[in-house]
């Protein structure tokens, strides 16, 4: 009997250490505790992974190896195993008796008697702190991953300028919402579109070329270009573009565009004022050079007059006395024309230099342009040249000074005949401009014509092109329209004729 229960006893014995030694052969740690939850036992493993020496662990609390809230969730769990009978896995970190920390997971059962008793429990250990750690650093890096995303996003988003992208085919796969203050559409609607459909046709082309170059060649760009906006307004916006390249491939295209219209207007302002500017020193300046031959023709005209004056008296009388020398009468008439010639080049001189105010009153300016005609239809019709008349009735009065605007058209028609020396036609038309509130009168001539590089010199004092001209009298001409705040605008073209057009306001 005896040697039976030996056998058997040594059998237990046997199998119990087959037991410890399979569980100190597995990588994951095992124990089994009473039910405070002090180690009873313990393989290899789990001294391994807790880092003390199996003599030192049997006995220890589970307290011992972590903090204090990890420590409330075991012992729930362990009541949570009484309860239900049922084991339970938890991950958890411990402290090791060096101090280092090591992440586990747990998974615990109860142990129980054969009368059906929970006598304690028993569980698997199993060291995952490797495996936690990859997962938190992975977890981390798609967080970072993931502000940055959105980082990069508030900023394309909030930022001033207009950034799309483009596809191969320059359809636009991302816009940022400032589509919706350049375009006027949002960026929803902007998907899948082009930004060619927004450009004027001629500018389609500029357009094109660089978006060729971008997906092509791969080359950065920049220019402007104007863009149609939803409410029918046009904007100009200066584009910084560049290829998107992905593996080597250039898959599309990125800009960066800035709204510039506000900026070009000033510019387009600013240009504006200083060519005003410049026209305006130009007026000063020939203003200036007006007043100093001003002063000079003023001095001289009192020192040229009387002697002129005296040269003429005396030509009178030496004409009367020579009456039976016809040649030196003649002479002594010669000499009397060129002193009138004279005279008149000075007076004229004088009213370029020192115009006279202008006196307004309300007058008819059909009335005055008729009177003007009955003073040059003689020299006219000697010159073969017809003059027309086209009046209107119905022209509203204007506020001139009914003796400068007559000299004005006396100095148009003038040079109207002299531009046609073989005879020709004078067409002259009066009429009133609703639009502007003022009214226009039209000497136009059959003569000439006016070279388009002489143009530009109408007006300039003493430009004359005739050998006997003073070249003052469109220089006159134009002062005194623009003391009325008028405008004299010229179309001519060389050997058909030219027309000269006043236009006063009412
Ligand atoms: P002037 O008649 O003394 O030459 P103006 O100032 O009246 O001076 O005219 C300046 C110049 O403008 C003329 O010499 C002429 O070359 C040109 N001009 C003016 N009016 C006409 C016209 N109707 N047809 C052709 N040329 C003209
Ligand atoms: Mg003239």
């Amino acid at each position: 009997m005896a040697g039976k229960a030996d056998q058997k006893v040594s059998s237990i014995n046997f199998s119990h250490r087959h037991c410890i030694s399979i569980l100190d052969s597995i990588e994951d740690g095992f124990f089994e505790s009473d039910l405070q939850g002090n180690i009873i036992f313990s393989n290899l493993a789990l001294c391994r992974i807790l880092n003390y020496p199996r003599e030192e662990l049997l006995g220890l609390n589970y307290k011992r190896f972590m903090d204090e809230t990890n420590a409330k969730r075991i012992s729930q769990t362990f009541y949570m195993v009484l309860q239900t009978c049922k084991p339970a896995i938890f991950d958890y970190t411990i402290y090791r008796k060096d101090g280092s920390e090591r992440i586990v997971a747990t998974s615990v059962a109860p142990i129980m008697a054969c009368d059906g008793s929970v006598t304690g429990f028993r569980g698997i250990v199993r060291d995952i702190t490797k495996k936690r750690r990859t997962q938190w650093a992975l977890i981390n890096s798609e967080r970072n991953l993931k502000e940055r995303v959105n980082y990069l996003n508030l900023l394309i988003e909030n930022m001033n300028e207009l950034f799309y992208t483009y596809d191969n085919n320059a359809r636009i796969t991302f816009i940022n919402k400032k589509s919706n203050e350049i375009t006027g559409y949002s960026p929803e609607k902007m998907i899948g579109r082009s930004l060619l459909e927004f450009v004027p046709d001629e500018y389609k082309e500029m357009v094109w070329q660089g978006i060729r170059s971008r997906l092509d060649k791969g080359e950065p760009g920049s220019y402007e270009t104007p863009i149609y906006h939803k409410d029918g307004s046009t904007r100009i916006i200066k584009l910084n573009t560049s290829s998107i390249v992905v593996d080597g491939n250039i898959t599309g295209g990125m800009v960066l565009a800035e709204d510039i219209t506000v900026r070009k207007q000033a510019e387009a302002v600013l240009q504006n004022t200083i060519k005003e500017l410049k026209e305006t020193q130009n007026v000063l300046r020939e203003r200036e050079k007006l007043s100093i031959i001003g002063q000079m023709a003023a001095g001289m005209a009192h020192e040229i007059k009387n002697p002129l004056t005296a040269v003429r008296g005396f030509a009178q009388l030496l004409a009367q006395k020579c009456n039976d020398n016809q040649v030196l009468a003649q002479y002594a008439g010669i000499i009397i024309e060129e002193v009138d010639r004279a005279n008149k080049v000075l007076s004229d001189f004088l009213q370029l230099a020192r115009p006279k105010p202008s006196v307004l009153a309300r007058e008819c300016v059909g009335d005055l342009v008729e009177e003007t005609l009955a003073i040059v239809s003689p020299q006219a019709f000697l010159s073969n040249i017809s003059v027309n008349y086209k009046p209107d009735q119905d022209l509203p009065q204007c506020m001139i000074d009914r003796n400068q605007i007559k000299q004005v058209l006396l100095n148009l028609c003038y040079n109207a005949i002299e531009a046609m020396p073989g005879g020709g036609v004078i067409d002259v038309e009066v009429g009133y401009l609703p639009k502007n509130n003022e009214v226009f009168i039209n000497i136009k001539d059959t003569g000439c014509g006016i070279p388009s590089d002489q143009m530009e010199n109408l007006g300039v004092p003493f430009f004359s092109t005739k050998a006997t001209g003073t070249g003052l009298g469109l220089s006159i001409s134009y002062a005194i329209v623009a003391a009325h705040k008028g405008r004299i605008e010229v179309i001519s073209r060389e050997g058909v004729g030219t027309l000269f057009r006043i236009f006063l306001p009412c």
